[in-house]
């Protein structure tokens, strides 16, 4: 299936609740820039109490800062929460929504749904994870993936589905060892249902939508993943707070 327009692949560093320290956290963002490379856009998703220091930091061209989550809320009484509206007040240019563990912790395909719009309207681009929990033999995981993603965006404008990024993330992947990850032919077959569920409901613009696996992404499977899954990037977790590794994982998404 053809694109009509190639953007750049896109490598986003997911750094979960990690590290401790605001020191560590520069300390990983400093040696991150050393290994991006304008090829490839990349974006580093820190918590929310390091952007501020995060933020003083000169970045590379093609690197933003992005966020793990927000409310689905402007503002409010909504105890904990922080807005996609607060997040601007920093250099942020992407968004995690829907990640596993967020779901995990009961958050609904409708109030992911609500938050792509909230981050849309903020004119910022979500990133809407989905992904199934196990493959099944009878193929029930496929039918699981299609209603969860049409669920995550049931709220999203048609004209906007090239202005999002999906991240398709099977759930037993995630966290695992690179030789647990998704193989790239599997991926392909996944990445392909994924884009003709988006042309369908969305039309013709989703061919633009950029589409990236996550789960168990290390520097050795990264090129191989994108080459052959034939996705347009990478979502990464574990493997993000490892500057060496995460340069080489960048430097393979950008020779695939
Ligand atoms: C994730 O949690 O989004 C993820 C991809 O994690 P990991 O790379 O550690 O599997």
């Amino acid at each position: 299936m053809q694109k009509t327009k190639k953007l750049k692949k896109l490598v986003v560093a997911n750094w979960k609740m990690n590290p401790k320290t605001n020191a560590e956290a520069l300390t990983i963002l400093k040696e991150t820039l050393k290994g991006a490379n304008t090829a490839v856009d990349v974006t580093v998703c820190p918590p929310f109490l390091f952007l501020s220091l995060l933020a003083k930091i000169k970045l590379k061209k093609g690197i933003t800062l992005g966020l793990q989550n927000v409310s689905e809320f402007e503002e409010g009484a909504h105890t904990g929460e922080v807005s996609v509206l607060m997040g601007k007040n920093f250099p942020i240019s992407y968004v995690i929504v829907g990640h596993s563990e967020r779901r995990a912790i009961k958050e609904s395909d409708e109030v992911v749904a609500k938050k792509v719009l909230a981050v849309k309207k903020a004119k910022l681009t979500p990133i809407v994870c989905i992904g199934e929990h196990e493959r099944d033999q009878h193929g029930l995981y496929l039918d699981a993936i299609k209603k969860q993603l049409l669920a995550s965006l049931a709220l999203l404008p048609k004209a906007a589905i090239k202005e999002i990024v999906v991240a398709y993330e099977p759930i037993w992947a995630i966290g695992k060892s690179a030789s647990e990850a998704m193989d790239g032919h599997t991926l392909h077959q996944t990445s392909l249902l994924i884009r003709k569920i988006l042309i369908e409901q969305f039309g013709s613009g989703a061919k633009e939508t950029r589409i990236l696996y996550g789960g168990a992404v290390a520097p050795e499977n990264a090129a191989l993943l994108v080459k052959e899954g034939e996705v347009d990037g990478l979502l990464v977790g574990h493997q993000s707070l490892k500057p060496k590794a995460f340069g080489e994982i960048i430097m393979g998404v950008s020779h695939a």
